[in-house]
């Protein structure tokens, strides 16, 4: 039996994606790679991503209006708006319940 270096260990709670390190509940295990774990943000970043693919590939009115959702969550990205006190509380609050 082997016993892995502390900095090993640490590394194998670190999200495979942004590279933070979280504790194992928070993060999602891939199903044929449980090596590879990704936090909560970064799924949802990749559902996200997931999505557009699929939308892009299948067009249709939905996938046109997830399409606006995402010009207009890029455009608050890209202004900062979404890290400004209350009014950022409140487009992140919005942005947690969007497709
Ligand atoms: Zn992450």
């Amino acid at each position: 039996m082997t016993v892995q270096p502390e900095q090993d260990r640490a590394t194998e709670t670190s999200c495979w994606c942004c590279g933070t390190d979280y504790p194992e509940t928070e993060l999602v295990r891939l199903g044929q790679h449980p090596e590879v774990g990704v936090c909560l943000g970064c799924a949802r970043w990749l559902q996200r991503r997931a999505v557009q693919r699929y939308d892009e590939q299948h067009p249709s009115p939905m996938g046109r209006l997830r399409s606006g959702i995402n010009a207009v969550r890029a455009a608050v990205i890209r202004k900062g708006w979404h890290e400004r006190g209350v009014i950022g509380a409140v487009l992140r609050w919005i942005d947690r319940r969007l497709p």
